[in-house]
């Protein structure tokens, strides 16, 4: 249920709060620009007890939250959100260019990526310490050793960095040394995981599962706000489809979809969704045009040399290209990017 407030007074909200408490629900409070609303989760089949808050002073009034997903709905917060990484912002007019390598490889290779990235103008680093592969053949990532490079590079160039992080037993370490947990398409609904990273203060990037619906993927931010954490960020890298030709098809019109259904931030991951790295930068336009609050892009120094997703990384001239065909197009868009002092 949804408690509109006509008061925003501490004190008032507070009464109601714990009231909601005392009925066995969850109390989120979200402050909008407009007004102060109470989302209160939890047993659905008892929720119409809480209507007969509306006879408490300041309730304005209580109305049922009809989408399945609830905190991560329009219903519960009309304006868009701003997540904050590090310092960097996303959403509502704030745009987030990350970029970096597939997997972390070696201190010089992240150190020169940070520096690629940095200097073509990308606001945030990425890069895998732990890495989820088709094959248990294919190299598994430097794990912690990759994290503390990682977290060394972004220091270095003023990057907040972003991480896969594959299971609960990894968040302690990924918590401590990222500024923002990547949770993998494979790892959509792995929801323990999603259950711990939503126990956590750092911001969390959710990347659709290759096959899953737009409404699951909803679900999945629910998972994660409704443990406490709303700093979800949700990214769309392409979906299994018949089409062959490309590594995934970029579902684009997830963008004004998601917009639609959810106040949180869209980025658009073209590296996985084309697979080919001549399709990457046609798809970053494509993203900023359809209102994206972000692209991710795979770049590497070398990517002939690369250990993973070599052939759909750029090259650094190659990203240097794409930030400079996407700036008029942000421009029009009234798209920010914001950098660390
Ligand atoms: C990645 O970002 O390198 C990655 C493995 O992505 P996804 O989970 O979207 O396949
Ligand atoms: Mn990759």
């Amino acid at each position: 249920m949804i408690i509109v407030m006509s008061s925003r007074k501490k004190e008032d909200v507070e009464q109601v709060v714990q009231k909601v408490k005392e009925f066995g629900y969850r109390p989120h409070v979200i402050e909008g620009v407009e007004r102060t609303i109470i989302a209160a989760v939890g047993d659905d089949r008892e929720k119409h007890r809480l209507t007969a808050l509306e006879s408490m002073p300041h309730v304005e009034q209580v109305l049922p939250i009809l989408k399945a997903y609830k905190l991560a709905s329009r219903e519960v917060r009309p304006e868009p959100t701003v997540i904050e990484v590090g310092g960097v912002k996303i959403g509502a007019g704030h745009f987030c260019i990350v970029g970096g390598p597939c997997s972390v490889e070696s201190e010089a290779q992240i150190m020169e990526s940070a520096r690629i990235v940095k200097e073509a103008g990308a606001n945030m680093l990425r890069g895998g310490a732990y890495k989820p592969r088709t094959s248990p053949y294919s190299f598994q990532g430097l794990e912690a050793e990759g994290l503390l490079l990682l977290e060394e590079a972004g220091k270095a160039f003023g990057l907040p960095v972003v991480t896969e992080v594959m299971n609960v037993e990894q968040v302690p370490l990924v918590e401590e040394h990222a500024d923002m947990f990547q949770i993998g398409a494979r790892n959509m609904q792995n929801y323990g995981l999603l259950k711990a990273v939503g126990k956590s203060s750092k911001p969390v990037f959710l990347k659709r599962g290759m096959m899953s619906t737009i409404n699951e993927l909803l679900m999945s931010a629910e998972y994660i706000m409704s443990e406490g954490n709303p700093n979800v960020v949700l990214c769309e890298r392409g979906i299994r489809t018949f089409e062959t030709e490309t590594r995934n098809t970029l579902d684009i019109q997830a963008v004004p979809v998601l917009q639609k259904y959810t106040h949180l931030p869209i980025v658009i991951d073209p590296s996985h969704a084309s697979g080919h790295w001549d399709l990457v930068t046609p798809m970053a336009r494509a993203a900023v045009a359809a209102g994206a609050d972000g692209i991710m892009v795979e770049v590497h120094p070398h990517p002939e040399a690369a250990f993973s997703d070599g052939p759909q990384s750029l090259k650094p001239e190659k990203f240097v290209n794409l930030i400079r065909e996407i700036r008029p197009l942000l421009e029009v868009m009234k798209k920010e990017v914001t950098y660390l002092p």
